[in-house]
């Protein structure tokens, strides 16, 4: 199975191409000027700057030939920032040894930009870009600003730390969406060639580099190339990249003998990627692991490996998400935490993690239309990786956290990690051009096809053509999504073709839907999906799942949880935030029977479902006696005082000014 082609797939949703124009006139422009250093107040990215740089060094190779003497490698440490920003020199690097990515990211949107309509301008700064980042590129095919400019002596000398594959992998990315988008070539053959010399190095002959990428990226994105050109060595070097992972001895220990006798969970390498049962580590690395893993299972049929995907995506959903599809509940390493260790005030939930769920839930699509994979999907996309930008486009979340009071968060050094309001950018810039590529390639995420079948996985307004045998079948489909649950979808030119329509029933339904046909038949049900066939000429179908607002609890291993609820809506999680409701959040108890009304707000700019009840303040005193000092009394009672609680979505948080937030409220 495979998605369906982007190009093919025009998005006119009420609430998502909002959300692409946003990304298209605010955060792609916006980006642009970061990458350059141009936002004063936002922390420098030095992106551009180092491409630029290694182009000097580069040209002055070329003209000086042998004589030139290159850079001996000087390690400058993993982020190098000058003093100030007009202290940096033009032929020095600074930012993250991974910075060049931010590039490849950002030219991925632009590709997908400009997939949804010309933009002149756009496409001629982009291809200007392109030149400067072309010109830093080593004859050898070598592409990464850290190695070229502080010396290519010790390049790969640190795959765990030193993200050179990782740049590869992004830029491989960048460079197939910039193709696609536009038909030009330049930075695709620049991907080949930095692929193919990585491919010339690396490999378990004698002489050859047995290692494999610390953040993992370039396994996908090597499958993704090889899905583009057919060329079997990316793909032989994407699974060779899988397959060496985690193998003894482990290579990671080579290069940094202090780990000896360490298991690197970490980086995914503490065994051979088919043992792997249990999520670990980094989490934005494990889910891009995993979603390469599935490509490869899906390309090789691979039957041990997807077995490994599908104990590795229920390990995650089972035990280490939050009920806003983020991942990556500590800090400490960014990772993940022991299973039904969910604490929702010190939560990391990266908003690249929530992506990554998204890239690693539509892989698994690809091999099996199960809607479990469909619901994961949604639920990231629609909270945490929404809640990662402010609505301006203008600011962005890291961390996702679920419980919030700004004080703490600025004061205590457990919490610093957690911001009570977006940033405008980071110095560790990863997340806001990750939102970026995600939200404009969204018309990769609603279909999958094969053969015969298109699966519909989200539900959002679009128009999108399949052919099958020799007839081109178009479907147009208008979504209520995500304030209400109703769906219609006209099939025309399918006659005698042999088309199905597979329909997702969110989980959240409870299997619950409203369906009308007219022009084809219902087939069966399985999987969490509606099958159509039987087609006439033109045929209309609406599909309806009630969207009411339910309480949900954790399972009672996730002590964080316990006596408390949210409250969710079709895909949307909603919140309390102090703005609406006053602090002390934690003071607030609804009762198990509360009943909600939906009010549609317009307060967001666009038609958002609120919702409001009837809810308790409980606060808590105490009486004497106080043996101990003021802290601690007796308990008699507490007051309560009757209140009216307002609920937004949560990926709505923190738009209205620093104020406390809190998703789950005492039952
Ligand atoms: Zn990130």
């Amino acid at each position: 199975m495979i998605p369906a082609d982007i190009k093919n797939t025009e998005i006119r949703d009420e609430f998502w191409s909002r959300k692409q124009a946003l990304v298209r006139k605010e955060v792609i422009p916006y980006q642009w000027e970061i990458l350059n250093d141009r936002i004063p107040e936002a922390e420098a990215s030095y992106c551009m700057h180092n491409f630029k740089a290694a182009g000097l060094l580069n040209e002055k190779m070329r003209k000086k030939g042998d004589a030139f003497e290159a850079p001996r490698f000087t390690y400058r440490g993993f982020a190098v920032f000058p003093e100030k920003r007009e202290d940096a020199k033009e032929d020095e690097f600074y930012g993250f040894v991974f910075q060049d990515s931010d590039f490849y990211k950002w030219i991925e949107a632009v590709g997908y930009a400009l997939m949804t309509g010309p933009d002149p301008v756009l496409e001629e700064t982009a291809d200007r870009a392109i030149d400067i980042v072309c010109a830093a590129q080593l004859p050898n095919g070598y592409l990464d600003t850290y190695y070229i400019i502080n010396g290519m002596d010790k390049s790969f000398s640190d795959l765990r730390d030193h993200h050179e594959l990782y740049c590869l992998g992004h830029l491989i990315e960048g460079a197939i969406s910039y193709y696609q988008a536009t038909g030009k070539e330049k930075l695709l053959k620049t991907a080949e060639r930095y692929a193919d010399y990585v491919a010339s190095l690396f490999g378990t002959e004698e002489g050859k580099i047995n290692g494999y990428p610390g953040h993992e990226i370039a396994e996908m994105a090597l499958f993704a190339l090889y899905d583009l050109t057919g060329e079997e060595r990316y793909k032989n070097l994407a699974e060779y990249f899988i397959n060496e992972r985690g193998k003894e001895p482990n290579y990671f220990e080579k290069e940094h003998p202090d780990m000896k006798g360490k298991p690197d969970y970490y980086h995914q390498a503490h065994i051979p990627v088919r043992e792997q049962t249990e999520a670990v580590g980094h989490a934005v690395r494990a889910v891009y692991l995993y979603s390469g893993m599935a490509d490869m299972a899906r390309l090789t049929g691979d039957a041990a490996l997807l077995n490994a995907c599908e104990k590795l995506f229920d390990s995650i959903v089972n035990t280490k998400m939050y009920i806003t599809g983020g991942i990556g509940a500590t800090h400490l390493g960014e990772s993940f935490s022991l299973p039904y260790d969910l604490p929702n005030d010190t939560a990391y939930s990266e908003t690249c993690a929530a992506i990554g769920l998204v890239f690693f839930a539509e892989r698994m699509l690809r091999i099996k239309a199960d809607s479990k994979y469909a619901d994961v999907m949604e639920l990231a996309l629609f909270n945490t990786v929404l809640s990662g930008m402010a609505l301006d486009g203008k600011s962005f979340f890291y961390v996702n956290p679920l419980d919030v009071i700004p004080e703490n968060c600025k004061k205590d050094e457990r919490k610093t990690h957690v911001k009570p309001v977006r940033q405008k950018w980071f110095g560790c810039a990863c997340c806001p051009p990750n939102i970026a590529r995600l939200i404009t390639s969204l018309g990769r995420y609603i279909y999958t096809e094969d053969e015969n079948t298109l699966y519909t996985h989200l539900y959002v307004g679009s128009d999108t053509t399949k052919a099958v045998n020799g007839k081109l079948v178009s479907v147009s489909m208008e979504s209520g999504f995500p304030n209400n649950g109703n769906v219609k979808i006209a099939v025309n030119g399918a006659k005698g073709s042999g088309f199905r329509l597979a329909l997702r029933i969110p989980g959240w339904t409870n299997g619950k839907y409203r369906l009308d046909v007219t022009g084809a038949s219902e087939k069966e049900e399985k999987d969490g999906y509606i099958y159509l066939g039987e087609f006439s000429e033109s045929a209309a179908i609406d599909i309806s799942f009630d969207m009411i607002p339910r309480l949900m609890a954790a399972d009672s291993r996730v002590a964080e949880d316990n006596l408390k609820v949210a409250v969710t809506r079709g895909p949307i999680v909603y919140c309390m935030e102090g703005v609406d409701n006053g602090d002390k959040l934690r003071q607030i108890r609804i009762d198990k029977n509360v009943s909600f009304t939906e009010e549609m707000s317009g307060e967001f700019g666009y038609d958002v479902v609120t919702l409001k009840a009837d809810a308790k303040r409980i606060i808590p005193s105490v009486s004497a006696p106080r043996p101990f000092g003021e802290l601690y009394g007796e308990f008699s009672s507490f007051e309560e005082k009757e209140i009216s609680l307002r609920l937004i979505p949560y990926y709505l948080w923190a738009n209205r000014g620093e104020n406390e937030m809190s998703v789950y409220i005492n039952i």
